[in-house]
């Protein structure tokens, strides 16, 4: 089996946020200066690990095996959040690469090839999952004509210019190269860290339903109307928004999450009463049948709160992903690594963020592991993981990868 050295884990992984160190998180936005050197310093590692590596057209730095025939991908994203955490990302990237390095110095792994990816912008200061999607073949040239920076307002042609990345050739999924893709990460919830436990196996990452709620009511002065012949769409929202938070946790799975995160009034002024709100509830789960039962549960509230009140209220969906299943093989034969290591100590559960193993599970069969986060917390800096939870995570992980890859044959 492939052994990892978990100093050299810990190392990397704080020699790599060194690029954008922000107190002790980092600030690594996609095609800064800081996430171009970062990238070449990972050039650097996956040679001295025996790989071939590029840096393509938008930025995703890949290490090829150059003789193995049963080949694994594996990484995760390497730009951070605004003054975000020194894991999210890089420690799905340095697994990988100490995965090639543990693969290659071991006899009973020959033929077997990891080969790493740090995808680009999976973050989102230009667009998000640009890497992944590209890799995929989900990018257009056009659509990269029209992409600005959501901080800097730059185009992404001249980000990638700047950056030295323009005219390189875009890499793409290469049917038949890979078994599959595997991604490590940390969980940013607590639901590991409040348990005790020390690894996820990622079922399905969650899908997403957002809703817009519009109240129509009759604006007037706040002053000379009388209450009883108010039409006040405020109230009509703060109602529905109370009913949906007490209605939800009836029907709602153990991992639903629910948010109501933009509310408007119209006109908002302390003076009038408002004659039109607005507010977008979101859900998101693994299962559809929970998605499907909050969805039920929302267009009945709404309805009854239209025939009820003194407002008119509509419900239009604004935007919908379905939950994306991870490999059921590879779940299992990460399962049991997990079980080896640190028996009982693990759980399965849902990604209730998004990552590019979802974007790759349209091309290959994709799975994730998640180590334990802090108190849950992620994007901010302050993030951070036991190093014994860091170092058992990657030996776990090598593991699974062999025997994914053993299994494969
Ligand atoms: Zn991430």
């Amino acid at each position: 089996m492939p052994t990892i050295d978990g100093q050299r884990v810990v190392a990397d992984l704080r020699r790599l946020a060194e690029f954008g160190r922000h107190k002790t998180g980092v600030h690594r936005p996609t095609y800064s200066p800081e996430d171009v050197g970062s990238r070449h310093w990972l050039v650097d590692r996956l040679r001295e690990a025996g790989l071939d590596p590029i840096i393509d057209g938008v930025g995703n730095v890949i290490g090829r095996h150059p003789t193995a025939t049963r080949r694994l991908l594996v990484g995760s994203h390497s730009e951070t959040q605004p003054y975000g955490g020194w894991l999210d990302g890089a420690l799905g990237v340095i697994y990988g690469l100490e995965l090639a390095r543990a693969f290659s110095a071991d006899p009973d792994s020959a033929g077997f090839g990891i080969e790493v990816v740090a995808w680009a912008d999976e973050e989102g200061h230009y667009s998000s999952y640009l890497g992944s999607r590209s890799y995929i073949g989900a990018l257009g040239e056009d659509e990269i004509d029209q992409i600005t920076g959501r901080d800097t307002g730059k185009s992404l042609r001249a980000a990638l210019t700047d950056a030295g990345f323009a005219g390189r050739p875009r890499e793409r999924v290469e049917p038949g190269r890979h078994i599959g893709y595997l991604e490590a990460h940390i969980e940013q919830g607590d639901t590991l860290d409040a348990s005790g436990l020390r690894i996820g196996i990622v079922e399905t990452i969650v899908g997403i339903r957002n809703f817009r709620i519009t109240f129509i009511g009759e604006q007037n002065h706040a002053g000379t109307t009388r209450m009883v012949r108010r039409k006040d769409a405020g109230v009509a929202m703060v109602r529905l928004a109370t009913r949906i938070h007490d209605g939800f946790p009836e029907i709602a799975g153990p991992f639903t999450v629910w948010t109501i995160g933009r509310m408007v009034l119209e006109p908002n002024a302390p003076s009038v009463v408002p004659g039109r709100a607005e507010m977008q509830v979101q859900f998101r789960d693994g299962d559809p049948v929970h998605l499907d039962a909050c969805e039920k549960c929302l267009l009945a509230l709404v309805s009854e709160a239209d025939r009820s009140g003194r407002c008119r209220i509509e419900i239009h969906p604004i935007a919908r992903s379905e939950p994306r299943p991870m490999d059921s093989g590879f779940r299992e034969l990460i399962e049991a690594a997990a079980e080896d290591r640190a028996p009982g100590q693990h759980m399965r559960m849902p990604s209730a963020a998004g990552h590019d193993a979802a974007v790759l599970s349209e091309r290959m069969p994709a799975a994730m592991m998640f180590i334990p986060s802090l108190g849950g917390v992620s994007h901010h800096w302050s993030e951070d993981t036991r190093e014994d939870d860091i170092v058992l995570g990657a030996q776990i992980f090598a593991d699974a990868a062999h025997r994914i890859l053993c299994a494969s044959g």
